[in-house]
């Protein structure tokens, strides 16, 4: 399914009600970016107040891995205005499994299992673009950034 900025507000919306008690804030920036890498990433500026989730135009999404992927983000959104640490830690699995109970969706700490589309398959064994290993080596172990999945691991 085509991925939009729109439709990603929408899902939020929707998911902050459902999931969330309508708890969270419509993020700063809501994007799409071309990113093989992560299938959602999430990124919090505490000094300018600014949050931005980040999902893939690259992954084969239904409705429904595109949801998990996005609660999986808002997740990590609560976590940051939190002042906790975005990671997948106990607090975040511990969410995933209330989420489960209370609305049957499991919520995976890697997106494996969600495919990438045709035109973007081969990138793994031909060449990851140098600006995003850049990204994920630099970037990741002072968690500027967050990678749901990656793809070099
Ligand atoms: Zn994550």
């Amino acid at each position: 399914m085509e991925i939009t900025e729109p439709l990603l507000k929408e899902r939020f919306r929707a998911l902050n009600q459902e999931i969330f008690d309508g708890q969270l804030r419509m993020p700063t920036k809501m994007s799409v970016r071309k990113m093989t890498l992560a299938a959602g990433q999430t990124n919090y500026n505490k000094k300018r107040m600014r949050t931005t989730i980040t999902i893939s135009s690259c992954f084969d999404f239904t409705p429904a891995t595109l949801d998990e992927v996005m609660i999986h983000e808002m997740i990590h959104l609560a976590h940051a205005l939190q002042g906790h640490r975005t990671s997948h830690g106990w607090r975040f699995k511990a969410e995933c499994r209330r989420i489960y109970k209370e609305h049957g969706i499991v919520i995976h700490r890697i997106a494996k299992h969600i495919p990438l589309k045709e035109q973007y398959k081969n990138i793994k064994k031909t060449k990851i673009p140098l600006y995003e290993k850049v990204i994920y080596y630099l970037l990741y172990p002072l968690r500027i950034f967050h990678f749901f999945f990656d793809r070099i691991l």
